[in-house]
């Protein structure tokens, strides 16, 4: 099966974008392909982030990489957290930190609209390829469920009548912002890239 590496340190992130292309792509992780290296986020875009993050590891390793950035954009906070999510409450705040910062600052509003977006840059033969997921969705008034990471507890997707995390990775998938990039991601590599991965 063809190998792919993606250019992150989170293991969630890993579990769920191989647990959608499993069947298709061998997906290695930084630790499995052995570089330990922590890449900034230090953009105003998830699409700069994203760029930077596959871009730093092709440098590196030569290979065909990918790199995802997401972002949970609140309507009545004109889009924020959004890039700022993983620092929303400062830096080397917790995940949990992050989340009631959020419901402190939706606390009482009734537009309660927010969104995932996430966005992949795929670094192959030497250019670059950028696919977006959105899930539309809304911010619950109190954390629910212990499945997932990061803003899980806090966000229903629209149609659904549960939080993220009170569902198992596969219920999360139907819906998922993450999920719908990675589809792109996958039907591009499956068409163009046929035999470019390593
Ligand atoms: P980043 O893409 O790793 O920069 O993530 C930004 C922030 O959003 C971090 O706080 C993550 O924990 C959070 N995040 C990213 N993806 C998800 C998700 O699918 N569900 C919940 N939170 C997420």
């Amino acid at each position: 099966m063809k190998k792919i590496i993606f250019a992150t340190n989170n293991q969630n992130k890993v579990e769920e974008i191989r647990s959608i292309i499993e069947d298709f792509f061998e997906v290695i992780s930084l630790k499995e392909a052995g570089i330990n290296i922590d890449i900034p986020e230090p953009h105003a875009t998830l699409e700069e982030n994203a760029s930077e993050k596959s871009k730093t590891i092709h440098a590196v390793t030569g290979e065909n990489c990918f790199s995802e950035d997401t972002g949970l954009e609140v309507e009545a906070l004109n889009g924020e957290p959004g890039v700022k999510s993983a620092r929303y409450a400062g830096e080397g705040k917790s995940a949990n930190d992050n989340l009631q910062k959020l419901l402190h600052a939706l606390k009482g509003a009734e537009n309660r609209k927010a969104r995932f977006r996430t966005v992949i840059s795929l670094i192959i033969n030497n250019s670059e390829e950028l696919f977006e997921g959105i899930c539309e969705g809304e911010i619950t008034e109190v954390a629910k469920g212990h499945l997932g990471f990061g803003y899980d507890s806090i966000f229903i997707p629209d149609g659904a009548n549960k939080t993220f995390a009170e569902m198992v990775l596969a219920e999360k998938n139907q819906y998922s912002h993450r999920k719908k990039a990675t589809m792109k991601l996958a039907s591009f590599l499956s068409t163009v890239g046929k035999n470019s991965c390593i």
